[in-house]
């Protein structure tokens, strides 16, 4: 037999020496976070792949060890130096939020225990604060608390798993035994706006039915959904032998924050007994707002949300949810029993195995952050929270109908779009529009390359817009109303260059 004598594992690390690593590093981070908040710091440095890989050098994996301390050390100082940082409060890039403090020490403490969330045997107490964080999120956005739910990794994954219990509850033959069979591709009919997220192109694709399958209903000047087409497209399917399956709604599209007509929908998918989705992942949250429209509210109705903790409710990546209505609906889809997994002796008491409700089998722990993070605010200031992202990005709009080089373009929850117009360009034509475009597209990448403010940019109607989206507890409006004298200056001064370059003197 070997003899292996006690053990010094390189991995391990003595508590004492945790201890003071450890310290160290929480004081480097809450120097961090001191240092994000001070706006004349910048956003981004903007480097380019090759920067960053020369700092990383291209040595082969060490043979030999590093001491942990100099390489936290040495990682912290890389992170801090050379990202983006979304909890800036001059970031307004995207859908991604600012990270808050209680969830970055809720991962740490989360992944010090190490649970596995897949099976109550290997995470008690873990698990019961998933399906409890579960339960809150579907309340505070007016679900039915006897909804069933998982945490995944974000909205994409939130999407897809109810995607797949859709797939499974309304295809006419069993899907799960046979597949998809001899089924003539595209007959089998998804129907969602022409603003729903590429998800669901990948959805389509990936789950077998091919992204033929999606029926794209045209956007209004809204950017909605429009239920009458939604309505008549469905009738003429239906005359045609085509097998609709669900409607996908969205309260808050990815671009421009729109939400789609979501109680007619769902009246629609009654009709035709369809399962309705809504894609919530940017805007779900905000339907926990007295204030909230009718049809953001009219969630309530659908068979799945998709809601995105990573964004509205601040947690730190990763963290979706998917809700559905029939707690049975995840098991349905999701369930096997196979011989080596024996953890449904207690089924009877209520017993969660999380990997029979999803596509995962081991599991994270992410719930402890959005538990904590709902915990510590609670619910009103989660509100509050909300409703001022709101009303700063509806403050920008107002503020750029000021600016005569300005034309705002749409402004939805907390997103507000708009563009540059140079003097003179004002309702242009067809080739205005066209330099429009390029003009845009220049000013906003030295926007992003500038480092001092952050928006991102959509399409409006062929327009290329620049986008701010506020989903930041740090953004004050102050801040935000900085933002069309910088658009206007960089406008100007690109639309300089730009023309230099059209008629050289
Ligand atoms: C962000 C977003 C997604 C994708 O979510 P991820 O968390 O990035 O996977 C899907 N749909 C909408 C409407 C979104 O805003």
């Amino acid at each position: 037999m070997t003899n292996i004598p006690r053990r010094h594992a390189a991995l391990d690390m003595s508590p004492d020496e945790f201890r003071r690593i450890g310290h160290s590093l929480v004081d480097r981070i809450a120097e961090f976070l001191t240092w994000i908040q001070d706006r004349s710091n910048p956003v981004t440095r903007a480097e380019r792949p090759g920067q960053i890989r020369s700092l990383l050098k291209s040595t082969p994996l060490p043979e030999k060890g590093t001491p942990a301390e100099e390489l936290l050390s040495q990682a912290s100082t890389l992170l801090f130096d050379h990202s983006l940082f979304n909890g800036h409060p001059r970031f307004w890039g995207y859908i991604t939020s600012s990270a808050a403090p209680i969830g970055v020490l809720g991962d740490f403490l989360a992944s010090a225990v190490n649970p596995n969330v897949g099976a109550f045997d290997l995470s008690p107490v873990a698990t019961e604060i998933e399906r409890q964080t579960v339960r809150w999120i579907a309340e505070m956005i007016g679900y039915p608390a006897s909804c069933g739910g998982i945490l995944v990794s974000g909205g994409n994954m939130a999407n897809f798993v109810c995607f797949l219990a859709a797939r499974k509850a309304k295809i006419p033959w069993d899907v799960r035994k046979e597949g998809m069979g001899e089924e003539r591709p595209g007959r089998l009919r998804v129907y969602c706006s022409s603003e729903t997220h590429t998800w669901i192109h990948k959805a389509a694709d990936l789950f077998g039915l091919g992204h033929d399958a999606i029926v794209w209903i045209p956007a209004d000047e809204k950017q909605r959904m429009g239920a009458e087409v939604l309505r008549k497209q469905i009738g003429a399917d239906l005359q045609r032998g085509m097998i609709p399956l669900m409607v996908v709604g969205a309260a808050g599209t990815v671009s421009t924050g729109a939400t789609d007509p979501l109680q007619e929908i769902g009246a629609i998918c009654r009709e035709h007994n369809l399962w309705f989705h809504v894609d919530g992942a940017y805007g779900g949250f905000a339907a926990s707002l007295p204030e909230a429209s009718a049809d953001l509210k009219g969630l309530r109705d659908a068979d799945s949300v998709a809601v995105d903790p990573h964004k509205w409710l601040y947690a730190p990546l990763e963290a979706g949810c998917a809700l559905v209505r029939d707690p049975k609906a995840l098991p349905e889809t999701f369930s096997y029993h196979p011989e080596y997994y024996r953890f449904d002796e207690h089924a009877d008491e209520g017993l969660t195995n999380f990997y029979e409700l999803g596509l995962q089998n081991s599991r994270g722990f992410r719930a402890l952050k959005v538990w904590l993070a709902l915990r510590q605010a609670g619910r009103g200031e989660y509100e509050r929270m909300i409703r001022e992202d709101c009303a700063i990005a509806a403050e920008l709009y107002r503020s750029l109908a000021s600016h005569p080089e300005i034309e705002p373009l749409t402004c939805n929850l907390s997103i507000a779009t708009f563009r540059y117009v140079p003097p003179g360009l004002r309702g242009a034509e067809e080739d205005g529009e066209e330099y429009l475009n390029k003009l845009n597209t220049a000013v906003l990448a030295r926007l992003q390359g500038g480092g001092k403010m952050y928006p991102s940019n959509a399409v409006v109607q062929g327009k290329y817009a620049i986008r701010a989206c506020v989903v930041n507890f740090r953004t004050t409006l102050e801040d935000m109303l900085g933002l069309p004298e910088l658009v206007v200056a960089t406008g100007r001064e690109v639309d300089a260059e730009m023309k230099r370059v059209k008629t050289p003197a």
